[in-house]
């Protein structure tokens, strides 16, 4: 899960918590980076599809591919990190990271 660091010595919350708090998480640079899925976690319900369809598309078992290759890593474009970022967020299992 993503976290956000709070001053003060609050302690750091995961981002939903911080949206809940009316503490927004800070914006990456340009471009999100590589969004990591864990199968081992996934339990395959494709929420993390419907949130960024460009990029992940199901498998037979509803598990998320990445629509550009095989493999767990998926590079992130910029125009599509804050979808990213909200996915690993909503992310039920905590089976998405962004590296
Ligand atoms: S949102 Fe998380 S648990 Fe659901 S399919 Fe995507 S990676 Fe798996």
């Amino acid at each position: 899960m993503t976290r956000v660091d709070v001053p003060f010595g609050r302690r750091a919350v995961g981002a939903r918590g911080a949206r809940a708090a009316g503490v927004d998480a800070a914006p990456r640079a340009a471009g999100a980076g590589t969004l990591h899925i864990d199968w081992t976690r996934c339990d395959g319900r494709g929420l993390c599809t419907e949130l960024l369809p460009e990029l992940l598309d199901r498998d037979e078992w509803g598990y998320p591919l990445a629509r550009t290759g095989p493999g767990s890593d998926v590079a992130v474009p910029a125009e599509l990190a804050r979808a990213a970022r909200q996915a690993v967020a909503l992310c039920p299992r905590a089976a998405l990271r962004l590296g």
